[in-house]
């Protein structure tokens, strides 16, 4: 599929940077590259910090950090895009969604426009089993994921962790299903789309995939940019920009060199509800249709599968960035 992009540009690229273990010191260095290198792209919070120190992220930023928040806000001011990764890093119930939406909105003047569940929460909407309408990968996601399954209720009016209606009102763009592939129009003509089936959200999107520093890396690798220009595609790349992206307060070398490379491509760069913006403003057809979850839906499965073999660990360096006062 082709799209005519903005400003005569052969392509779209943009990240969304899920703020798992993300603190002011290994943030900042990348951020300052991203933005001195043209790019605008969309960093989500948590609006709130967590209580419980057992939990993995505990240590992450939020904007109740006040140099942090600080920071967040500079980035707003640049142009980047904040966003939603739910209420904190830890499952909330309706009240502390409430209250990291104000927090949101008294720190940076507006609500979120865009949202990604924070895999383990149960006030996620739609996520687990519930991410699948059709049954038969419903059954299979249960089947491969009997061990580890959260639940995810924040559609479920019944719920404690209910704020479907809070989601409907104020996010546009909340992320779907995430793929092994740089030009998300390879995997489904309907980057952007609205489902039905999932009524508390206005617009679903899906993104290109990469879990840290290593997997960043190789899916930006020169072929594949190479790829995304010559077929005029689109990337929304959903990342950590938190797992390993800095060293010694330096920006890894292969991915400054490759981001430069990046930057310097007839590219578009916009955040990612800017970009959404554009494609459901050229595109008619909002309902996904059966044949297209099928495919976004059976795909996901097999680019699951593939991600399991390829799947890259990453020095983990934030470690030293955790608590950078002490
Ligand atoms: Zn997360």
């Amino acid at each position: 599929m082709k799209i005519s992009w903005p400003e005569n540009k052969q392509f779209a690229f943009t990240i969304f940077d899920d703020t798992d273990v993300s603190t002011l010191g290994n943030i900042t260095p990348v951020y300052e590259l991203l933005a001195g290198l043209g790019f605008r792209t969309t960093k989500s919070v948590w609006p709130l910090s967590a209580n419980d120190p057992a939990s993995d992220y505990f240590g992450s930023h939020t904007l109740e950090d006040g140099k942090y928040c600080d920071y967040i806000k500079s980035l707003q001011q640049r142009g980047f895009e904040i966003a939603y990764h739910g209420a904190r890093m830890e499952s909330s119930s309706r009240n502390m969604v409430q209250k990291s939406l104000q927090k949101f909105r008294t720190e940076l003047g507006v609500y979120p426009r865009a949202y990604a569940c924070h895999a383990g929460n149960c006030e996620n909407l739609y996520w687990g089993e519930a991410r699948f309408t059709i049954k038969a990968f419903k059954l299979l996601f249960q089947l491969l994921n009997q061990s580890k399954i959260r639940y995810s209720e924040g559609h479920r009016p019944e719920s404690r962790f209910f704020w479907g209606d809070l989601a409907k009102k104020y996010i546009n763009y909340a992320r779907s299903f995430s793929y092994d592939e740089i030009n998300l129009f390879n995997i489904s003509p309907r980057v952007c789309y609205a489902d039905s089936r999932k009524p508390f959200l206005n617009y679903l999107f899906i993104s290109s995939d990469a879990d840290n520093v290593e997997e960043f890396n190789n899916l930006i690798h020169l072929k594949n940019q190479e790829k995304l220009e010559r077929q005029g595609g689109v990337c929304i790349l959903s990342t950590h920009l938190g797992k390993g992206f800095i060293k010694e307060d330096a920006v890894n070398p292969a991915t400054k060199y490759l981001l430069e490379r990046l930057s310097q491509r007839n590219g578009w760069f916009p955040t990612v509800s800017q970009l959404l913006d554009y494609l459901t403003g050229t595109c008619r057809e909002t309902e996904i249709d059966f044949t297209q979850r099928i495919n976004l839906e059976l795909k996901w499965f097999l680019h699951s599968f593939k991600r399991k073999l390829t799947a890259r660990t990453y020095e983990k360096s934030e470690l030293d960035y955790l608590f950078p006062d002490e």
